[in-house]
């Protein structure tokens, strides 16, 4: 088997922020990881080599920095790692994001399975798996909860259905992308980090892709614009009742009734609960 698997470079906290200005992320001053949903996939990689045999590659479209994501899924157990950065690759949404990847597979072909987390935590749409199973035109289960059984022309798996699982037989080459119930992913053992290294990264440009153009890629080749970025307000409609000593106590304790009464939150005189 040929599995590639999908992972992105993203900041080491949920509290990412944002540029309003441009509409982008603050990556600058935090630390990146690999997405944490996708060691998931990365983990169903390596127990499909374990039991059936396969050359395990992943690959990342980012910064240069994303590099130190790739050697970590080789030290993880990967076989070997890409790294496709342009500078006409910044900026990219979803789409072009999902153009590049889906150039890379076909680049790369005669695969079998394409493995990509459920969603990035930073992004966090969820459309870049779907969107390059539908480039590159393979049959695609979002969701998987487990592989139950695979041959080398198919495999069925389970996927959650709002309160249910369905099974599927998919055939290959297909994408998949995976819920956390899949597996336990590993951690790096020493001779894996060794590995890691060692191993020489493929590192791909646009030039290195066939059939893309800088049209396609980058903020130019983005159909969705970020026009504006904004956080939720939430807003507290009380009232101020302050006291002094206790003479200011029987009012307040009017005022504040009066309050919860305009609120509906306490019967009024006569009304029933
Ligand atoms: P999801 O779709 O949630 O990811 C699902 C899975 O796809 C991941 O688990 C992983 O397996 C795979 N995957 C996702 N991204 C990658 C990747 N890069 N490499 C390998 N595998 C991957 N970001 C910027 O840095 N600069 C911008 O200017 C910018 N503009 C944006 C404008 C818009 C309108 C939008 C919606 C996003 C923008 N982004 C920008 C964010 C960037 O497009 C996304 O981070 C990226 O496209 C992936 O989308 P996501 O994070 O929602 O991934």
């Amino acid at each position: 088997m040929k599995i590639l698997v999908l992972i992105k470079q993203v900041p080491e906290t949920s509290n990412v922020r944002m540029d309003t200005s441009t509409g982008t992320i603050i990556r600058e001053g935090v630390e990146s990881i690999v997405n944490p949903l996708d060691l998931y996939a990365i983990e169903t990689a390596l127990r499909l080599k374990k039991t059936y045999g396969a050359t395990v590659t992943a690959i990342s479209m980012g910064p240069s920095a994303a590099e130190k994501c790739v050697k970590e899924a080789i030290a993880m157990g990967c076989d070997d790692g890409i790294l496709l950065s342009s500078h006409e690759f910044a900026g990219s949404d979803t789409w072009a994001t999902s153009m590049i990847l889906s150039k890379a597979c076909a680049k790369i072909g005669d695969f079998d399975l394409v493995l990509a987390g459920e969603r990035a935590t930073d992004g966090d749409t969820a459309q870049v798996g779907p969107e390059v199973a539908s480039l590159l035109d393979i049959p695609l289960a979002t969701y998987v909860s487990s592989i139950l059984k695979v041959n080398n022309k198919e495999m069925i798996i389970e996927r959650l259905v709002e309160k249910c699982y369905e099974s599927l037989l998919v055939p290959f080459p297909c994408l998949v992308t995976v819920l956390k119930e899949i597996a336990v992913p590993r951690l790096p053992t020493l001779r894996g980090k060794q590995n890691a290294r060692a191993a020489e990264l493929q590192k791909w440009s646009i030039n290195d892709l066939p059939g893309i153009c800088s049209e396609e890629v980058g903020l130019a080749g983005s159909p969705t614009q970020v026009v504006k970025i904004s956080t939720p307000k939430v807003a507290r409609h009380g009232i101020n009742i302050k006291i002094k000593d206790e003479r200011d106590m029987e009012p307040a304790i009017e005022a504040l009734v009066q309050f919860l009464k305009d609120k509906n939150l306490i019967p009024k005189r006569g009304q029933e609960i």
